[in-house]
């Protein structure tokens, strides 16, 4: 295939044929907001955002997990109402999109939709508040296609700490390790992104699959409490997890952090531009609150962050923990992306910038999506085993 968008300009042929001839995965891509817009077309080319069907395309992207989102301070029926519209939103957007999306749920389904030319669409619940304490509404989201679960978004829930609330729990209560058990009984994957050290190790103990962190980065590199630690890391990988790289800036980049702490009130105002410009749309405020951030970038009046700072992150996991447990988690259409990783279409640049280094074909491969339909299917292996066993 030839070089054809001004995307992929700029990497070499050998890294256009490996990037699109593997399995490139993202686990984390906020774009089901805009979903919920029945006059936005995922199949068109739209300037604005990160993702759509024609730059998945020119960026290679195999697989996709929407993820299901609302605030933490969102709970009970409300929650559980608003996850399935979302979900509902995922799945009428494959039905409207056969001949490109397919939904997928199980790692054998990636592969069938790669190997006919489609983008499989997966799904993740951001956010253990969505299934208001009920066990049951969790079998339920498994049931309709959900294969990730992150145990808290930024607040607490009533049964696990998050990493941006106050301790409540001392990590997961009994109810919240129940979660983790029902989640390996239903194949859906426990996913800490989000949650505090003490709950990812109380998950880790717990959890009788490996776990992912399905969009964070390291935290050696840029110390957001988001982040992983290169112990988390070292534990999570020795029990055969993926942490799945985070492109959100102030993820990255420490200079990028200080500056927003150093001055809260530019977060304030950027806020307050983006809600002047959407309303309650948070559909227009994921697009909209980038673009805005982005100015003052331009005005400098806070530091640009280059797109290659994701190598950054995902060389140094594979330095501490080897190439089989990292992975790409963008984080698209809901954080702010760095120069240079605009939007999908700019994934092949990352498949160039690991051959540059020196990684061979299958440590990127793995990277790309290899590792990610590695832990799905340990996943799967057992819920099955599980499932054959007496409660
Ligand atoms: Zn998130």
């Amino acid at each position: 295939m030839a070089l054809t968008s001004t995307a992929q300009s700029n990497i070499s042929q050998k890294a256009h044929d490996l990037h699109f001839r593997s399995i490139v995965i993202d686990t984390h891509d906020d774009t089901t907001q805009r979903l919920l817009n029945p006059k936005f077309d995922l199949g068109a080319r739209h300037s604005d955002g990160d993702i759509d069907i024609p730059r998945m395309r020119e960026g290679g992207l195999g697989g996709i997990f929407f993820s299901i989102y609302i605030p933490g301070s969102i709970t009970g029926p409300e929650a559980v109402k608003r996850a399935l519209d979302q979900i509902d939103a995922v799945r009428q957007t494959v039905a409207r999109h056969p001949n490109d999306l397919m939904l997928a749920v199980t790692a054998d389904d990636v592969r069938c939709a790669h190997r006919e030319g489609k983008i499989a669409a997966l799904m993740g619940v951001e956010g253990g508040h969505m299934i208001a304490n009920d066990l049951g509404v969790l079998r339920i989201y498994a049931a309709l296609g959900v294969r990730y679960m992150t145990l808290t978004h930024m607040l607490n829930t009533d049964w696990a700490d998050s990493s941006t609330d106050k301790p409540a729990h001392n990590g997961l209560t009994e109810f919240g390790k129940d979660v983790v058990r029902e989640m390996n009984r239903q194949g859906v994957m426990v996913d800490i992104s989000h949650v505090a050290d003490k709950t990812f190790y109380d998950a880790l103990e717990v959890s009788q699959a490996p776990l992912i962190a399905s969009h964070s980065s390291c935290r050696a590199l840029c110390d957001a409490p988001r982040n992983m630690t290169d112990d988390m890391i070292k534990a999570l990988a020795a029990k055969g997890g993926v942490i799945q790289i985070n492109y959100h800036i102030g993820f990255l980049d420490q200079k990028f952090r200080d500056a927003e702490k150093a001055h809260p009130e530019i977060e304030k105002e950027i806020d307050a531009e983006t809600k002047k410009r959407c309303g309650d749309d948070e559909g227009c405020q994921t697009v909209v609150g980038d673009q805005v951030l982005r100015e003052y970038v331009g005005q400098g009046k806070l530091p640009r962050v280059e797109w290659t700072e994701i190598i950054d992150h995902i060389d140094h996991a594979v330095k501490l923990v080897g190439a089989d447990h990292v992975g790409l988690g963008s984080d698209f259409d809901g954080a702010n992306m760095p120069f240079g990783m605009d939007d999908v279409s700019h994934l092949p640049q990352i498949t160039d910038a690991l051959l540059t280094k020196g990684y061979s074909d299958s440590d990127i491969q793995k990277i790309l999506g290899g590792n990610t339909l590695r832990v799905m299917e340990a996943a799967e292996a057992t819920a099955k085993r599980l499932q054959g066993e007496k409660r």
